[in-house]
């Protein structure tokens, strides 16, 4: 456990240098370069439970677990010896095999929306055949998204995304033809006449809707009260679709993501992260006349090489195994909790402006005056200072995401005594910031 102030990183440092003439930027996603918050990226070794270790052999409580997945902690061991059976067998299959049924099943019946269920390989991909399948469905080509929320990388998405893009501050990504976009209407979150709006200055051509239901990507978000419900009365008037993109709140906050959570069904849903378990996975699902329409059922294309793998569906289904034994979302909203409310104290007696909150074991928080209803308002928030913080706490040995606009994930594993180091390094970080 590091607690000093001075992290020993050399050869995190020499890894990283020489993977930067390797790879753009050194890395394979832009959020992990740490761009944003400045320094030295930290090489991972290994990983387990609520714990990382890096190259150099320091130890950190980590509050990403690989951005969603690892809720029931790394490298699960009931997940690690599911794996190992089935590797056996062969890794991919290219043809039909069971274990696609027993985790479509198991979706089927956690997510409300979901009568019928495709499995690709990442959030990304699931976001991009939504999108095809509610123009389909519905001959109409427009959509409309909400500023700060991320959808992966597809060029029809890069309007106003979060994630990384909100971290570069990149305003829409070159290559991205106006053309694709030109169908992509934006709104700010948790406005419910800005949608009025887009769907009154388009008429009969908005094919729907699709938001993050909990804004992760943006920093957390929630929705207000009455903002879900108000889209799912909107869609409905306009005959258009809702589409809630849960590739991170699915199983996150609820079993039943959060359409299970807050009450309101989408038409169609995304998932993806934790249904993979750790291995590559995304999904996307609803109602069986839509989904009737994907190929080979119906005439809408989408296909993979290595969807329903037999070890990624296995990584799954272990995972919401696991999931479902009583008291764990329970457990991940009350240790959260504690670890949200705590930072909060900490800001406050060490004179910090902070707001935040927590659903379940997904959090955040923003160096801002809250609340924060969107992603305007995050932006408010003082990002040097954050840069600052993240550094320290890296330094004590605390992992987070590294950037202000991204969640924050607990898992099963973290304990309370995690929690009680992670206050303690907040105190110290916080007190001299
Ligand atoms: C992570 C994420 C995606 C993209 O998933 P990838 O697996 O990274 O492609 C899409 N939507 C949301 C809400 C996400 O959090």
């Amino acid at each position: 456990m590091v607690t000093s102030t001075s992290l020993k990183t050399t050869k995190s440092e020499e890894i990283f240098a020489a993977a930067q003439k390797l790879m753009p930027g050194g890395v394979n996603s832009p959020v992990r370069a740490f761009k944003s918050v400045g320094g030295q990226p930290i090489v991972f070794d290994r990983v387990k439970g609520a714990y990382a270790w890096d190259v150099d052999g320091n130890q950190y409580i980590d509050y990403i677990g690989t951005w969603g997945p690892a809720i029931c902690g790394h490298a699960h061991p009931e997940v690690l010896q599911a794996l190992h059976e089935v590797l056996e067998k062969g890794t991919s299959f290219g043809a039909p095999c069971y274990l696609e049924n027993v985790l479509a099943e198991m979706v089927i019946d956690a997510v409300p929306s979901i009568e019928m269920v495709r499995f690709v390989n990442s959030g990304t991909e699931a976001c991009m055949a939504v999108l095809r399948l509610m123009r389909a469905y519905t001959g109409r080509d427009k959509v409309i998204k909400f500023e700060g929320c991320y959808h992966g990388h597809a060029d029809m998405f890069l309007v106003k995304a979060g994630s990384g893009v909100a971290t570069l501050g990149l305003p829409d990504s070159p290559g991205v033809p106006k053309s694709t976009t030109a169908n992509t209407l934006t709104a700010p979150f948790n406005d419910l006449e800005a949608v009025k709006a887009l769907f009154a200055e388009n008429p009969g051509e908005i094919s729907g809707v699709i938001l993050e239901p909990v804004v992760g990507n943006a920093g957390f978000i929630p929705p207000d009260a009455g903002f879900l419900e108000g889209l799912r009365e909107l869609t409905h008037e306009n005959g258009a679709l809702l589409v809630f993109d849960e590739v991170m709140t699915g199983f996150r906050i609820a079993y039943g993501g959060a359409q299970q959570r807050f009450g309101v069904t989408p038409d169609l849903t995304t998932l993806g992260k934790i249904i993979g378990g750790g291995l590559p996975v995304g999904a996307y699902g609803g109602k069986q006349e839509i989904m009737s329409m994907v190929a080979p059922a119906g005439p809408m294309y989408q296909a993979g090489t290595l969807s329903g793998n037999p070890l990624a569906m296995t990584a799954g289904i272990k995972t919401l195994q696991l999931l479902q034994q009583p008291g764990n979302y329970e457990r991940l909203d009350q240790i959260t909790k504690r670890l949200t409310d705590g930072m909060l104290q900490v800001a406050q007696e060490t004179g910090h402006v902070a707001c935040g909150g927590q659903i379940s074991g997904m959090f955040g928080f923003f160096f801002a005056e809250g609340p924060v209803h969107n992603y305007e308002d995050a932006k408010k928030s003082d990002l040097n200072k954050f840069a600052r913080f993240h550094r320290g706490m890296l330094e004590h040995g605390v992992y987070l995401a590294p950037s202000q606009f991204e969640a924050g994930f607990m898992s099963l594993a973290h304990t309370e005594a995690d929690i009680d180091r992670t206050l303690d390094a907040a105190r110290a970080v916080m007190s001299n910031l």
